[in-house]
């Protein structure tokens, strides 16, 4: 299996030394002249996965490979440390990697998300513009029944009410 950029780097020097061969030592799961990516037959949560992927490392493409190996990773949870191996290596790369490093961040990025299942959403908060009660606009209108204003007999409640723990959840990235 391919560990490290050196180790990795050999493998493409062999295979195009090789004129492209497919057989044992020889193969390069990173060519994506022997491999060309179909992207058609990937997992529904691949694109999730590539888009990720391409947005954090230096990549120049994938390969078919990369989504065979991407599937039986989902397939396999047991290997996924594995099968992250053989994706990070199946991939081309503008520059040199270190492939110990980035596969803690796959794996990592890979339970946080449950297998890229999950995108991230950000919630947008809509602040609209709270009208102030006390009524400026209404200046000129001479506002006549000020006592009949309804107190809120809400008001507080609640306020002193202990939060469920909610920071348990809370933890650093
Ligand atoms: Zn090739």
């Amino acid at each position: 299996m391919i560990r490290t950029w050196t180790q990795y780097a050999e493998r493409i020097e062999r295979h195009y030394a090789n004129e492209h061969s497919r057989e044992g030592n020889n193969e390069d799961s990173s060519c994506d002249v022997c491999y060309p990516p179909d992207i058609s037959i990937a997992d529904p949560t691949y694109l999730n996965f590539l888009n990720w992927f391409k947005g954090t490392y230096k990549i120049r493409y994938h390969t078919s490979r990369t989504i065979t190996y991407y599937s039986l990773a989902r397939k396999y949870p047991l290997e996924l440390q594995k099968w992250v191996m053989y994706i990070i290596t199946s991939f081309r790369y503008k520059e040199e990697q270190n492939f110990q490093e980035m596969l803690d961040e796959v794996v990592n990025q890979w339970e946080e998300t449950k297998g890229f299942q999950t995108e991230r959403f950000q919630t947008q908060s809509r602040q609209e513009p709270s009208e102030s009660s006390t009524g400026s606009k209404n200046k000129g209108k001479h506002v006549e029944q000020s006592s009949s204003r309804i107190r809120p007999e809400t008001f507080g409640e609640g306020s002193n009410r202990r939060r469920d723990n909610s920071e348990d959840y809370e933890y650093d990235p």
